[in-house]
């Protein structure tokens, strides 16, 4: 691919490392679905939507849920195990406690890393009350000991355990309250397919639509008592990246600028100017995505090029790349991948402003 930079270039391109540019230390907890700064975690609580009516967008799921929820309580039985899947932010774990909250029931949070040994998990399970619900984020990191433990208990409600070692070893079954496993992952595909199959519904959860993720902001600023307008919600709804949490955290940075400013409200302008500080482009893109983008132009002549070698060359962890920026710029055009590796697109090209003749993809890919 023949690409060339445009005399007139838009947002600037993050430089490849060789430049030794410095890296902004904020675009991490800024964009980063998975960033967990302490005010995050504080005002979570706060923020989340405690019922299925506030939940906003998804409207595929909760309809589903709806009628799981229904039938369930009907039956007065526990919910189907549910597996979620979709990048980090789009509301998984809050729809699980939200789950707990219509059943009545409790929600016990987990994840897969933390569940390292058998024990871990067995004394989760023996500690639960008929119909709670167990939350396993990142599930597809359960390891094989753990997920064996899991197919009977989920199956049949029940815990076989090893008493004693070599040939005097016995099998004994505990009896478990009925409950509902809530699996989240970022990578559907990686679960192994006993497990995926023990669960009853398997939904995916989409990134957010710019008027769900306005009504989002404007929702969570009346939480947080903040004033914004309209167009100010959806200045900061269209960087978020489809991503409700990214949305809340923008919004929060947005404030903080607009108080330093003295600004009663924040308004479109404001908000563009806020995001513009923190590097956060008018299409949502960071300074990782530009850098990953222009890394791929600039050192690999707009791809194909494989994972490794881009997370090599960028510096930037390999997972964190394909889990966490990856989807939402192949999602939105940006980024393309072929059985060769990924390639970025001429919408990339136009908006970091390089010039791309096309043709030449055309001889690259055929
Ligand atoms: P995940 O578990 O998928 O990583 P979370 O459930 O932790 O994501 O959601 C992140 C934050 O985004 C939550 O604190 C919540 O405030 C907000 N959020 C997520 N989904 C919604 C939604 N549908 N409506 C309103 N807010 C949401």
């Amino acid at each position: 691919m023949a690409i060339k930079r445009s005399s007139d270039p838009q947002p600037t391109p993050p430089q490849p490392r060789k430049s030794h540019k410095p890296r902004p230390n904020y675009e991490v907890t800024l964009l980063s679905p998975k960033a967990n700064d302490r005010e995050n975690e504080q005002n979570e609580d706060k923020i989340r939507p405690q019922k299925l009516a506030d939940y906003i967008g998804q409207k595929d799921l909760k309809g589903i849920l709806n009628i799981a929820i229904a039938a369930a309580k009907g039956r007065q039985e526990p919910l189907d195990h549910l597996l979620l899947y979709g990048p980090p932010g789009l509301g998984k774990t809050t729809m699980s406690l939200i789950l707990a909250a219509e059943m009545g029931v409790n929600c016990k949070i987990t994840s897969a890393p933390a569940l390292e040994r058998p024990r871990d998990i067995t004394g989760l399970l023996v500690s639960l009350k008929p119909g709670d619900i167990i939350f396993i984020d990142e599930i597809h990191r359960l390891n094989h000991m753990t997920e064996e433990l899991l197919y009977p208990a989920m199956e049949d409600f029940r815990l076989d355990v090893t008493i004693g070692k070599g040939q005097t070893a016995k099998t004994r079954s505990i009896p478990l309250p009925p409950f509902t496993l809530v699996g989240a992952t970022t990578k559907a595909g990686a679960l192994s397919s006993p497990l995926r199959d023990r669960f009853g519904i398997i939904q995916r959860l989409r990134f957010y639509e710019l008027d769900e993720l306005t009504a989002i902001v404007k929702r969570t600023a009346e939480i947080i008592k903040t004033s914004i307008t309209e167009s100010g919600a959806v200045e900061i709804a269209r960087r978020s990246r489809g991503t409700p949490r990214i949305a809340n955290r923008l919004l929060r940075r947005v404030r903080d600028y607009a108080e330093v400013q003295k600004a009663d409200t924040i308004a479109e302008e404001l908000a563009a100017t806020a995001m513009e500080l923190f590097d956060v482009d008018n299409k949502g893109l960071d300074w990782t995505d530009r850098l990953v983008l222009s890394t791929i132009i600039e050192q690999f002549n707009g791809g194909p090029v494989g994972l490794e070698a881009i997370a090599a060359a960028t510096g930037e962890d390999r997972k964190t790349i394909e889990e966490v920026y990856e989807p939402y710029l192949l999602q939105n055009g940006y980024l393309s991948r072929t059985h060769r590796g990924r390639m970025v697109t001429d919408k990339t090209c136009q908006h970091l402003g390089y010039d791309v003749k096309s043709e030449n993809r055309q001889t690259e890919l055929f």
